[in-house]
């Protein structure tokens, strides 16, 4: 086996205030491409976002919770997410309109539009939002603009996707140390031009690290397992539709016979009869004093 399965690592050079990652997704990225037909250019967009939300979520070592990367768009492709969890659950959805010509960019796909970055610690904490207008000719320069602005650390990424895997090298600048090599940042980072679509895509993380650095003083740390993972439920399908309000769910029931909610991300489709509606708007129980006794 020359590729790796679905993992992330992490890596640390020695003599230089450098840290790295790398991430190769196999079946998580499959997990994608069997729930949708997406055309074959916005596959490559689908799955760089997938590869980066996967480094980012890493670097950002989230303990719950889970990272989500959004480009909304005025192009014919108008929108990609991923969530990535603290645990590296990843999962994607996107949405496009018409015939996408093949060899497209990402400018030409996306046109223009905004970059939201959203954490959200899923336990009743804080939701962190970002938002910034979209620059670069590439996902992996529209995500490098946003990093070097908001976190204000130095991060390069290397992104790639086709129809069996996607991958992603990322390298970051950290603060310098006296007395430090000056010259590894640039160093280390033509190096990691010279990485190949290809490359990226087959080699494993040692592999890789050989290819580039093997005459850098490089640890490379235990890969993390990362999958296709959707957080979906009927609960939480159900809790929307308590959101949405009796009257308009009366509405659709009474149209369509029953409610039919489809998952975007997994396409799992919950549905809820006459009965599960009215269970759903029921008042809570009251427990009478007689229930108690026994
Ligand atoms: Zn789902």
């Amino acid at each position: 086996m020359n590729t790796s399965p679905d993992s992330l690592q992490r890596f640390l050079f020695e003599a230089a205030p450098i840290r790295g990652e790398f991430v190769h997704l196999d079946a998580s990225w499959r997990s994608v491409l069997a729930r949708h037909d997406y055309p074959l250019p916005l596959r490559s967009l689908l799955g760089e976002l997938m590869a980066a939300a996967a480094l980012m979520a890493a670097m950002l070592k989230l303990q719950q919770g889970s990272l989500i990367l959004q480009i909304q768009g005025h192009g014919p492709v108008s929108l990609l997410v991923v969530e990535c969890s603290g645990d590296l659950q990843v999962r994607a959805t996107a949405k496009w309109d018409g015939e996408l010509a093949a060899g497209s960019s990402a400018t030409e796909l996306i046109g223009d539009g905004r970059f939201v970055i959203t954490l959200d610690q899923k336990t009743g904490g804080q939701v962190y939002q970002g938002i910034v207008a979209l620059e670069g000719e590439s996902v992996a320069a529209m995500l490098q603009n946003y990093m070097l602005r908001s976190e204000q650390l130095e991060t390069h990424l290397w992104l790639a996707a086709d129809g069996e895997h996607a991958a992603g090298l990322m390298l970051q600048k950290l603060p310098e140390q006296a007395g430090g090599d000056d010259d590894a940042w640039p160093r280390v980072g033509a190096l990691a031009e010279t990485v190949t679509a290809a490359e990226l895509l087959a080699l494993t993380a040692p592999e890789l690290l050989h290819r580039l650095y093997h005459e850098e003083d490089v640890r490379l740390f235990d890969a993390q397992p990362v999958a296709f993972g959707c957080s979906c439920s009927r609960e939480n399908v159900a809790e929307m539709l308590k959101m949405i309000g009796s009257d308009e769910v009366d509405a659709v029931l009474e149209e369509q016979g029953s409610i039919q909610v489809c998952c975007e991300f997994c396409n799992q489709c919950y549905v809820f009869e006459e009965d599960d509606v009215d269970e759903i708007f029921a008042a809570p129980a009251v427990v009478t004093p007689d229930e108690i006794q026994h």
